[in-house]
């Protein structure tokens, strides 16, 4: 065989781009689904194979499991390795084997099969069990189920048994709770067969600033553990197998794009203010409480979005009162001279934490999800006031309310913080007594009634992420529909400047911490709204700061009055394009 042949040819898939950057690594394919198995029959006499095929197969996954936790333990320490030792009791777990053994006498059929069902239905149990570290454990039979599976049908070389090194993930789909135990110092970059821009999990991929690209369907079976994928989070490109020529142009598209990095480092201590004057607040929205460092050497003026929600997952039991105020503390103490705004959690739609109790509901996202389920839950939400209270003597902390979408809910709300505020009074503990109160719009309610709910609060913020996904009535994960989810669509323009105005009328702030503040094509027009603060993903702060540096507020006012007389949206954001190559070219991708 020549060379030629040996070398594997390039191939290349398509999907939507959510997080920027080029990685090169090896994939770690995450099956999630399982197998499609058929109960095959076996006689009476096959049964001793069977039984030993069992016994080999949770030998070879004990084998796998302890190399997977060496593996880590050299390359990141002995905590993270000690994940696996939930997934090594369930290999020795007598109950489950027995009953396997059990069925297979009892059905004689292969030991794939029954193993699979009995694995399901010891799921479903503990599923059922009103205890949220049983709930937690499932996650772990089911993955150790997947491997003594994929052993017994000779599948086991597609087990991701390369995690100790630098890979891509490739999955079907990453939760938000997935994302958030992404080992950061080996994953560089996802892709994924289902998901949307707005997801959680994509929004986290701009905050680890690792590339990601999602709805790429049916990837998980073109691609397995092992192979050499390169991923453009720029272009929404996987490359299996890339050739020279494809690497050789990479590393200069790179290069370049490290060029525009460096030059924006110049800028990270300059103010974000227009040409002519005008200063927007230009701050940060974290998801993970380690990315405070990052936060600063961007040039952001602190945190216009702390999703508190993130310390609330993968964890048996909620944050108590004592670790959740470390948190806000340490974070108000690094963004000093700036602050830094607490959302209140936000749980539910796609944050799904074990911790808390939770229903399953038809629509997550119209259900018991953010103030709902604190307003239903206040012993939860007492716990996190009260830290924030305590906090907050720092003098830099805001409580914003998330998910707000009428007045009651507010009132409700504050009259809670009250209590709080009472409660430690009495108990002579030190806290703010004057902390600032705002909320999020989000909801098309909430902006109806921004005129009303502006007396009740210091500042208003709009979530677009949420607010583009209620009002035009399109599920932000859905990728079927990613078109449709239009944030330059006409009624998304005029609900920003109603906001913007009943927030003026009472003279408090509005700003924007959904995605669209991390767009440098939309900054002009939201400028020209009024917007006076953009929180935006870290990573992007340099970029809109070098945009707001390079606009004209009045020019850009003059703009969106024209934006808000057009009927279509895709006109509206090319209004807007046409402003910011005219001012930032440089900047685009
Ligand atoms: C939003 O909805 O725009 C927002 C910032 O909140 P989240 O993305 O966490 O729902
Ligand atoms: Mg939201």
């Amino acid at each position: 065989m020549s060379d030629v042949d040996n070398v594997k040819s390039e191939k290349r898939f398509v999907g939507i781009p959510v997080s920027q950057g080029i990685a090169h690594f090896q994939a770690l394919v995450h099956f999630t689904e399982e197998e499609d198995l058929l109960p095959q029959k076996v006689s009476a006499a096959g049964i001793p194979l069977e039984i030993a095929r069992l016994e080999a197969a949770l030998i070879a996954t004990r084998i796998e499991l302890l190399e997977i936790q060496q593996k880590i333990a050299s390359a990141i320490g002995a905590q993270d390795a000690s994940i696996f030792d939930a997934h090594l009791l369930v290999v020795e777990d007598r109950t489950l084997i027995d009953e396997v053994l059990r069925g297979l006498e009892r059905d004689r059929l292969c030991v794939e099969y029954v193993f699979q069902e009995v694995a399901r239905k010891y799921c479903a149990t503990l599923e059922a069990i009103d205890d949220p570290y049983l709930r937690e454990r499932v996650v772990d039979i089911e993955d150790v189920a997947r491997r003594v599976i994929r052993h017994l049908i000779g599948k086991a070389s597609q087990n991701p048994a390369t995690l100790a090194q630098s890979h891509i993930i490739v999955a079907h789909n990453l939760t938000p709770s997935d994302t958030a135990q992404l080992n950061r110092s080996l994953v560089h970059g996802f892709v994924t067969e289902i998901g949307s821009k707005t997801s959680h999990t994509a929004i986290m991929a701009r905050s680890l600033e690792i590339p990601a690209i999602v709805g790429m369907q049916g990837i998980c079976h073109q691609i397995q553990t092992g192979d050499n994928i390169l991923i453009d989070g720029y272009s929404g490109l996987l490359i299996l197998n890339p050739s020279t020529g494809t690497l050789l142009e990479y590393e200069r598209l790179s290069r370049e794009k490290a060029q525009v990095v460096e030059r924006l480092r110049l800028i990270r201590e300059t103010a974000s203010t227009t040409r002519d004057g005008r200063h927007i607040v230009l701050s940060a929205n974290i998801d993970l409480p380690d990315e405070m460092s990052d936060v600063a050497a961007n040039g952001a003026e602190g945190i216009g979005l702390f999703r508190t929600e993130f310390l609330y997952l993968n964890r048996a039991t909620p944050p108590g009162e004592e670790e959740q105020f470390e948190h806000y503390r340490r974070a108000a103490e690094q963004a000093l001279p700036h602050s830094v705004i607490i959302r209140t959690l936000d749980i539910g739609g796609d944050k799904i934490a074990s911790s808390l109790e939770s229903r399953e509901e038809e629509n997550p996202f119209l259900g018991c999800r953010a103030i709902r389920f604190c307003l239903e839950n206040p012993h939860i939400f007492k716990t996190q006031l009260r830290a924030i209270l305590r906090a907050a003597t720092t003098n830099n902390i805001r409580i914003m309310y998330p998910m707000i979408s009428g007045l009651e809910e507010l009132r409700q709300a504050n009259s809670i913080l009250e209590q709080c505020k009472q409660e430690l009074a009495a108990a002579g503990i030190a806290f703010n007594p004057w902390i600032e109160v705002g909320i999020m719009i989000e909801t098309p309610s909430a902006v109806l009634v921004a005129d009303h709910l502006a007396r009740d609060v210091r500042f208003f913020s709009i979530g677009t992420n949420d607010l583009i996904q209620y009002s035009i009535a399109v599920d932000r994960l859905n990728d079927r529909i990613a078109h449709l989810y239009n944030p330059t669509h006409p009624c998304i323009l005029r609900m920003i400047k109603m906001v913007v105005e009943s927030g003026k009328a009472q003279g408090i702030w509005t700003g924007i911490c959904g995605e669209m503040a991390s767009d440098i094509l939309l900054t002009p027009l939201l400028i020209g709204l009024g917007v006076e603060e953009l929180s935006a993903t870290s990573a992007m702060v340099p970029r809109i700061k070098k945009a707001v540096q390079s606009l004209d507020a009045v020019e850009c006012g003059q703009l969106t009055s024209k934006a808000l007389d057009l009927d279509d949206s895709s006109a509206i954001l090319e209004l807007s394009r046409s402003m910011a190559f005219a001012n930032y070219a440089d900047l685009m991708d």
